[in-house]
């Protein structure tokens, strides 16, 4: 059969930021007849996501993601249907994900790699298991548990860098739930400022693009900063580090802002802002999601049973079609997405 896929065509450098044409459409043949323990997929919905970009670089810098291989199928996270099944595991008709999906309208897997879905958990909307009821979702609800230290009635004040993405809007609602008083997301345009306000109850949002955020801060969080649920780094992340309470806590989920740039992570703080920590008792510990895979059934669960409530919106911004994946990634680095970034492949 033929199908389409994408490979890396180029690098953009550690030092530059991706273009769609290090991404390439191509076309090939898939051998139908499967051998023991294959089977053979069809893609729905692909996932773009900011750590792609280290996989970009011909060394990712960490230890749990490999490298994209030049004219190699690139791959990610993925959903898609069991047409066909050499796997007792699998069966016709199953829903299924995993990380490591090629960006392929069709694939053969090994059916041992698949995680098998129920798509009731998300009400048939499956594209949830690549956001809010799957990696994203589980980044902002541990991350949040793990690192934030919200306690119900304690008047605590979140801030959310990023917080329009696909993380940081569930972190700002989980916040809100968890028990924080005040919620403030920081983002990079006035409808994501209008999305999280109205959208997703968020106290106050920040457009950082065009307002100035470090008054704008004061303004908003009039009792200090507790919890700084950080997607972002950089100026944004000084800023924000600035204005925290004593003893408050910093959840290093990301630090897209350096993301093009050729520095370890997380990158270095100047001596200013590690002063700033050391001095006000603010922890600031690395968060790693896959470092919680022992907590992930129970916080899908909870997930899932919020969306469906309705006391988690999700947020997603559509592209359809294999060919748009180099744009949608491209897309997502620099803001063109409100909530999670998908690429539907197929129905
Ligand atoms: P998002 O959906 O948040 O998309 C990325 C967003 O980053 C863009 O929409 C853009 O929004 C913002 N952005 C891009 N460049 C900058 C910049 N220079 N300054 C400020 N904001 C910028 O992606 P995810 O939700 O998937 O990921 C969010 C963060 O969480 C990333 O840092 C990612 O690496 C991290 N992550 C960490 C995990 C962990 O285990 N620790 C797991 C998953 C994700 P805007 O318009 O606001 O600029």
């Amino acid at each position: 059969m033929k199908v389409q896929r994408i490979v890396l065509n180029s690098r953009p450098g550690n030092n530059g930021a991706p273009v769609p044409a290090n991404f390439r459409l191509e076309e090939t043949t898939l051998a139908r007849d499967l051998k023991d323990g294959e089977v053979l997929v069809r893609t729905l919905c692909l996932s773009v996501d900011p750590y792609m970009r280290c996989r970009m670089n011909e060394d990712t810098g960490v230890d749990y993601v490999t490298p994209w291989q030049l004219s190699e199928c690139v791959d990610g996270g993925g959903v898609g249907v069991v047409e066909s099944s050499r796997c007792s595991a699998c069966s016709e008709g199953d829903v299924v994900t995993s990380f490591n999906w090629p960006w392929q309208t069709n694939a053969v897997m090994t059916g041992s790699v698949l995680q098998k879905v129920d798509p009731q958990l998300v009400d048939g909307r499956l594209s949830y298991f690549l956001g809010a009821v799957g990696i994203t979702g589980l980044t902002a609800l541990l991350g949040i548990r793990e690192k934030g230290n919200v306690t119900k009635g304690a008047n605590q004040t979140m801030v959310v860098s990023g917080a329009a993405g696909a993380c940081g809007s569930i972190a700002g609602q989980i916040g809100r739930l968890d028990g924080c008083v005040r919620v403030v997301g920081i983002c990079g345009s006035d409808e994501k400022c209008r999305a999280l306000v109205d959208n997703l109850g968020f106290s106050a949002a920040i457009n950082y693009r065009q307002e100035d955020v470090p008054s704008r801060l004061k303004e908003c969080c009039p009792d200090g900063i507790d919890v700084y649920f950080d997607n972002v780094g950089g100026a944004i992340s000084d800023t924000v580090i600035t204005q925290m309470n004593s003893d408050s806590h910093v959840i290093l989920c990301g630090q897209i802002s350096q993301y093009n740039k050729d520095v370890p992570y997380p990158p270095p703080l100047s001596d200013e802002i590690k002063e700033t920590l050391r001095r006000k008792n603010i922890t600031r510990e690395r968060f790693t999601v896959l470092n919680y895979m022992n907590k992930a059934e129970a916080a899908l669960c909870e997930l899932s049973q919020r969306v469906q409530s309705g006391q988690i919106n999700v947020l997603e911004t559509v592209v359809n079609g294999i060919e748009n994946m180099g744009d949608a990634f491209c897309s997502m680095m620099t803001g063109g997405n409100i909530g999670k970034q998908i690429i539907k492949i197929s129905e």
